[in-house]
């Protein structure tokens, strides 16, 4: 990697800034940004409800030059342990009361159980709730056992975790979503109350048909599970937000989260479709620590950033990059923008956004845990 002549060319742009985390730092344009749009405008206390954190000692096999190359997130998802995490949150929302739900990384290149063990421990620490990242093929014992640990309110499944391919991450792209996250976990998981985040397959995202076809089965066999579909479904671009957030606008007990959705018209229609009361503010953090900015044509996008990336082939012009902000920074000014077309000024709209909607869910596993942990010793006793 070329990291060293990168920070030297870097440091050319940099006012006063300080370390972030991997190859990112906070600049005065940050400050900026945080100064003159959020401030103001940003609730006291915020979940976030989409995070990674993971200690780095829990990666079995190292990252490769030429999986860098193979996908973009590769080169920029690093491990970022539960301190780096907190002392983040503490620089890019400052003064603010910041909580959040975090997973670790769904990849089969992890420690998978090690990691969960760790992550729900650092969480009650620090007063944050946490989704276990599990496999398909994890019993329902293995499943029941994870959401007893205090902290742990639910489950994030994702495709890559069928099976490992160090070529591809999109080797189960095209899955079912009951191909990894199956009926029998859901059992569990709806018994119990858990939340579920759920990232859908496909190349066509969250619009093909599969995949409508299928949230409407996991609702209707198991209501009970609460149901957060990441990045919007992933509608990144208008046309996908289009054509897909409005087949879950009748379903008041659908939620989706907002993380790594740069696009203002996507969290537009999310907001029209489903109402201030079903979004939740998620960052994708650490991916969205990167320095940028995404463009789109049609149901493309291109992200651009000031650092030489193998993927960042096109770069902007200098006076361009070294305007640049965080893309969880681009993604909460698309959200403000998305409030003010839609005329959503109200502070408990915005504060159901960025916190009460997560607090409220949460609080519902929380109070049904108990309740399930007595059926079981119900059960135990009978027997
Ligand atoms: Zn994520």
């Amino acid at each position: 990697m070329q990291h060293g002549a990168a920070r030297q060319e870097d440091r050319t742009h940099r006012m006063k800034s300080t370390p972030l985390y991997h190859v990112w730092d906070y600049r005065d344009a940050d400050r900026a940004f945080w100064r003159d749009e959020m401030e103001a405008w940003l609730p006291h206390k915020i979940i976030d409800a989409h995070t990674h954190v993971m200690d780095p000692r829990f990666r079995l096999s190292p990252m490769t030059e030429s999986m860098r190359r193979q996908y973009w997130v590769n080169e920029v998802f690093e491990c970022i342990d539960a301190d780096t995490a907190e002392r983040c949150h503490r620089a890019v929302f400052p003064g603010r009361q910041v909580g959040c739900i975090a997973f670790g990384f769904p990849d089969l290149d992890f420690d998978l159980d090690g990691g969960n063990t760790w992550l729900a421990e650092q969480c009650v620490r620090r007063g944050w709730h946490n989704l276990a990242v599990i496999r398909p093929q994890w019993s329902q014992a293995a499943i029941a056992r994870l959401l007893d640990q205090p902290g742990v309110i639910g489950l994030k499944p994702y495709y890559a975790l069928i099976s490992e391919n160090r070529e591809t991450r999109d080797a189960h792209l095209e899955s079912g979503i009951f191909d990894f996250l199956p009926h029998h976990v859901l059992e569990v998981a709806n018994a119990r109350g858990a939340w579920v985040t759920l990232h859908v397959p496909k190349a066509a995202r969250l619009g093909h048909p599969d995949n409508l076809r299928e949230i409407a089965e996991l609702r209707r066999r198991y209501p009970n599970v609460i149901l957060v579909i990441a990045h919007l479904g992933r509608s990144y671009t208008e046309a996908h937000a289009r054509e897909a957030l409005p087949a879950l606008a009748d379903d008041p007990g659908i939620y989706c989260d907002t993380s790594a959705v740069l696009n203002p018209a996507s969290h537009r229609i999310a907001l029209e479709c489903l109402g201030p009361r079903r979004v939740l503010y998620g960052s994708d953090n650490p991916i969205c620590y990167m320095r940028g900015r995404r463009q789109y044509d049609g149901r493309a996008y291109i992200n651009r950033t000031s650092y030489p990336f193998h993927f960042n082939r096109t770069r902007e012009a200098p006076e361009i990059e070294a305007q640049y902000t965080l893309f969880m920074y681009e993604d909460l000014r698309a959200i403000k923008q998305a409030c003010v077309d839609l005329g959503l000024t109200a502070s408990e709209d915005i504060q159901a956004i960025f916190h009460d909607n997560a607090a409220r869910l949460i609080d519902m596993v929380v109070r049904r845990k108990p309740a399930a942990e007595r059926r079981i010793e119900e059960a135990d006793a009978s027997r």
